[in-house]
């Protein structure tokens, strides 16, 4: 069962009557914001009650295990949570950007970090349909869809992050087959993952690296490849993050994902639509933290009155509230041109850098709002601080994106 509408609304955003979340009575209601429309409210509703039923309950536990369950994958499967923006004759849901956007925002509202959601359905699944054949396409994406193929992308070495191009994980060719051998690290759904996308060199001759880089659908099971360990990080700690590694993987000639030394151009495609979500979630996990510490300041007693009958207070939250609001203006910008396949790579590595300092700054104010309680696990904000510190890192540091924004202002026309 589907819960997603159906795809004659796709694309149709709200009336101009909708509240912004300036205006709205928590940054998190239901039924705000002109991009979204009350068929996006609907789905809200139901994505909303199946982190609250589905995820919260379990999370504690998953923390300790360094990993979710399998179950929780296939209820959003089940669910139609997956795949949002795939495309319905490729077996995915056939929603428009906006229903996964929902998705994502209500992950954040939950403070469940650990299911590998949004990776999946918004990283990975387009690249297996925009450049996947029609048997890979139809191999991996229903299942996928369906929880029962989890997925994970593999770039980042351990003496390969930023400089993507220095990657040395390399697939030779033999016969009709391919040979895989290297290793990733850091790689989010690494040890669940029955599915990975490896970017390998395929020509170390090329002009360049990026002219020899191509993607490969390497699969749990295949000979020579293994699963490290799980790593062991300050934050995220129920999402399974792990290294991977590859001797003599014989890889049959459909694991390659596109043409052969196009991977580089694949992923400078895909990744701005990473960075719109990264930039979403920060946004998201912003307005969680801010409502967390209105509530907090209007119970917690101090000096014989609220915390937030203080005007140093009031004030501080009147900044956080007014940051986070420019942010979110920028983003459903971002968002709106995203959908409309307008949303350039410099606009996007500005939306993540900005998004994930405002978290950042965020994170560090709300923990401070709640004094010692702050920094006790048992505080949702907690939380939310430590796994805030990973998003300017990820998908591209925020220092690259600052290489890319200043490219695209000083390279001429
Ligand atoms: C929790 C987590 C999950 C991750 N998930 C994945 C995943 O699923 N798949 C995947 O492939 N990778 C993943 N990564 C890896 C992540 O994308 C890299 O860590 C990131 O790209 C940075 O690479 P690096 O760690 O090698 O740092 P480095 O590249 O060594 O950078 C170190 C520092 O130098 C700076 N720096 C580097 N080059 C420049 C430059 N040219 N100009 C200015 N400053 C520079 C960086 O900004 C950074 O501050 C994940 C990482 C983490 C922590």
């Amino acid at each position: 069962m589907s819960l997603c509408p159906t795809a004659e609304h796709v694309g149709q955003p709200g009336p101009s009557t909708r509240l912004e979340s300036s205006s709205a009575k928590t940054l998190m209601d239901i039924g705000t914001r002109r991009i979204f429309n009350e068929d996006h409210d609907l789905f809200r509703q139901s994505a909303r009650r199946f982190f609250q039923e589905e995820v919260i309950p379990h999370h504690k536990e998953w923390e300790k295990a360094g990993q979710v369950s399998r179950e929780v994958w296939e209820k959003a499967g089940e669910q139609g949570l997956l795949g949002l923006m795939i495309p319905e004759e490729h077996g995915g849901v056939g929603g428009d950007l906006f229903y996964a956007a929902v998705m994502w925002e209500e992950q954040m509202y939950s403070n469940c970090s650990g299911p590998g959601f949004s990776l999946h359905s918004n990283i990975i699944m387009p690249y297996v349909s925009h450049y996947g054949t029609k048997e890979q396409i139809e191999r991996f994406i229903p299942r996928m869809a369906a929880g029962k193929c989890i997925s994970a992308i593999a770039m980042t070495e351990p003496g390969a992050g930023s400089d993507l191009q220095g990657v040395r994980t390399y697939a030779k060719k033999d016969g009709s087959d391919w040979i895989l051998n290297g290793n990733k690290v850091f790689i989010s759904n690494g040890w669940m993952c029955d599915l990975v996308i490896v970017v390998a060199m395929t020509n170390r001759e090329a002009k360049s690296p990026a002219h020899g880089i191509s993607l490969f659908l390497v699969e749990d099971g295949m000979k020579g490849f293994q699963k490290g360990r799980k790593l062991e990080k300050i934050g995220l700690k129920a999402q399974d993050t792990a290294e991977l590694f590859f001797e003599d993987v014989r890889l049959p000639a459909d694991a390659l994902l596109g043409e052969v030394n196009r991977g580089f151009y694949y992923l400078m495609n895909e990744l701005p639509q990473e960075r719109l979500v990264i930039a979403d979630l920060a946004i998201a996990s912003s307005e969680f933290m801010f409502e967390e510490t209105r509530n907090y300041v209007l119970q917690r007693k101090a000096f014989g009155k609220n915390l937030a009958n203080l005007q140093t207070v009031q004030h501080k939250l009147a900044e956080l509230k007014t940051d986070i609001c420019v942010g979110r203006a920028f983003i459903d910008s971002c968002l709106q041109l995203h959908a409309e396949k307008r949303l350039d790579a410099a606009t996007a590595s500005m939306a993540k850098y900005w998004a994930s300092e405002t978290q950042l700054k965020v994170a560090t104010q709300c923990l401070q709002l709640h004094g010692g309680w702050g920094y006790m696990w048992e505080y949702p904000i907690a939380k939310a601080f430590v796994d805030s510190r990973v998003q300017p890192i990820y998908g591209g540091t925020n220092e690259i994106m600052k290489e890319l924004i200043a490219r695209s202002i000083v390279s001429p026309k």
